[in-house]
């Protein structure tokens, strides 16, 4: 299992009696950047879930940077530089977009970074810009729309300098001239180093942006390849991408 960041190895979730994750097992690298594809209710969510913490797996090891980190708590994972984002953001009613991105990774607003002085910065000026959010900056993050709050989610990711980020499904709801601009600053997090796990269903975002792809249903990975040799799987056609 060496020179893997993410390791992992025979991983088995179930909810009662559904098995959603029946011992899978993959790695991401540094720098790679690896899409996680499945149809709908395949356990893409629930394998972020269970690599982050947010749920224990019933089986199986995770490894992240050699480290042991099954079922450790997510705020853990988080500190060993694991960050992930939500299929459905939710964001906090009385910060405003600026705040949010300032307090860093969601979920990691703690008082000492809101009560930081503010200090002219940047990076979050760049990150605010690169996701074109810098004309509702000041807005309540509640009041932004759905494809808005999925960019300032990835932004916030980004901005808590991950080794791997973890995004579910980060373009879904995000204006299509958005995508090609994601595109564009994942690879940009890439060339830096940051390894990136996304689920997402439009292919062509997962063409452009990803080596390899590893593809689960009924809860199993039927492909780990690189992204044009899917359309060569049957099992892939027939699972996935022949509806
Ligand atoms: P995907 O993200 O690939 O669409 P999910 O990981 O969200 O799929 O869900 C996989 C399966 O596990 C689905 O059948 C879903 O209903 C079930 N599931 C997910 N989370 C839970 C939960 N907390 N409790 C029970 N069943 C769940
Ligand atoms: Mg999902």
């Amino acid at each position: 299992m060496a020179g893997k960041l993410l390791e992992l190895k025979d991983v088995s979730k179930a909810f009662g009696a559904h098995k959603v994750l029946d011992r899978i097992s993959f790695g991401v690298s540094a720098g790679e950047i690896v899409g996680l594809l499945g149809p709908n209710g395949s356990g893409k969510s629930t394998a972020l879930n269970v690599i982050s913490g947010f749920l224990p797996s019933d089986g199986g090891e995770i490894r992240l940077q050699g480290d042991n980190i099954t079922n450790v708590s997510a705020q853990r994972i988080t500190g060993h530089g694991l960050v992930r984002t939500f299929q459905l953001p939710s964001m906090p009613h009385r910060m405003t977009v600026r705040e949010v991105l300032q307090a860093g990774a969601s979920g990691n607003a703690s008082l000492a970074s809101m009560l930081k002085p503010f200090r002219f910065d940047d990076e979050l000026d760049e990150l605010l810009e690169s996701f074109r959010l810098t004309h509702v900056a000041d807005l309540p993050a509640s009041a932004l729309s759905g494809g808005q709050k999925k960019l300032l989610s990835v932004a916030t990711a980004l901005r808590s300098k991950p080794k791997l980020l973890c995004l579910d499904e980060p373009t879904a709801g995000v204006h299509p001239n958005l995508r090609s601009d994601m595109v564009t600053i994942l690879k940009r997090y890439r060339d830096k180093g940051v390894a990136i796990l996304v689920v997402e269903h439009d292919m062509l975002f997962i063409r452009e942006l990803c080596s390899r792809c590893v593809v689960l249903d009924r809860g199993e990975i039927i492909a780990d390849c690189a992204p044009r040799e899917l359309e060569d799987n049957a099992r892939v056609v027939e699972a996935y991408l022949g509806k």
